[in-house]
């Protein structure tokens, strides 16, 4: 069916796209890191970066669910028994994941953050970062496995 394998490449390609987002978050943390001794706790400076990272997280948050509909359609239709079954766990998972990460951000921006908290924010944003890395690498590919081979 030509629309059905329209659909795993295009979810493929998708895949490919958040696991470079991930990526890309997790490399300007690294880099903010690198700066944060140069930038003396300037509160403006901080909040405007924390406001930079709640809306990629925002974005993060919104193309993963948006994404992860569309998966589990595919899922549903390719009837994939257990191993949909996991699938759909894993995108729980990952979804929880998100929220806190996202849950973190949102309030880094309600409190005043001084140079040895904001240092605290970053390294807890990257540790979850990482860890939804990890995830959404192993996830998306057993998901570009079985979309292929199925
Ligand atoms: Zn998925």
């Amino acid at each position: 069916m030509e629309e059905l394998r329209h659909q795993k490449t295009q979810l493929t390609q998708e895949h490919e796209a958040i696991r470079a987002q991930v990526q890309l978050l997790l490399s300007s943390l690294a880099d903010s890191v690198k700066r944060q001794t140069a930038a003396s706790g300037q509160l403006g400076g901080n909040l405007s970066e924390i406001r930079a990272y709640q809306l990629r997280m925002y974005d993060l948050r919104d193309g993963f669910n948006q994404h992860i509909e569309l998966d589990e359609r595919l899922i549903t239709h390719l009837h994939l028994g257990g191993a949909g079954e996991r699938l759909g766990e894993e995108h729980q998972a990952i979804r929880d994941r998100v929220s806190q990460a996202v849950h973190l951000v949102d309030k880094a921006v309600d409190h005043y953050l001084d140079q040895i908290t904001m240092a605290e924010f970053r390294s807890a944003l990257s540790q979850e970062l990482a860890a939804i890395r990890v995830q959404v690498e192993s996830h998306t590919k057993t998901e570009d496995r079985l979309f292929g081979s199925s």
